[in-house]
């Protein structure tokens, strides 16, 4: 019979988590209760305070706005990167490449992408 990794009760076998310390058993249970402790605290983190749908809509706004100009100077050369930083910040990209990484990115280095991205557009569209 397997026993608990941290306090050595028996466990039945089918159990992920110990029901006496609750110590995950599995490195799949371990990475689940990390990711829903990292959402938990993400989602205390974003909230009211920290401006979360205000920061989002930032987001939106920002995203539309690479995309448009991107269509706009597709020809120029700097259409790809507008167009990429624009569909880069939007927040449902973001989700997807936060759950692709596991993790959260965070605001800064989102908007130093974004940032490095609009530039690199900019350069193109002044060089080309
Ligand atoms: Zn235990």
């Amino acid at each position: 019979m397997p026993s608990c990794r941290n306090c050595g009760r028996d466990l039945d076998g089918s159990c992920n988590f110990c029901p006496t310390c609750a110590t995950p058993q599995t490195d799949e249970a371990a990475r689940r209760l990390e990711d829903y402790i990292e959402g938990r605290a993400r989602a205390a983190g974003s909230g009211a305070v920290e401006g979360g749908p205000l920061r989002s809509r930032a987001q939106y706004a920002l995203g539309y706005l690479g995309i448009v100009a991107g269509l706009a100077t597709l020809t120029a050369g700097a259409g790809p990167f507008f167009f990429l930083a624009g569909v880069f910040v939007l927040p449902p990209v973001q989700g997807l490449i936060e759950s692709r990484l596991g993790r959260s990115i965070g605001a800064r280095p989102t908007a130093a992408a974004t940032a490095v991205l609009f530039a690199a557009g900019a350069a193109a569209f002044v060089v080309v």
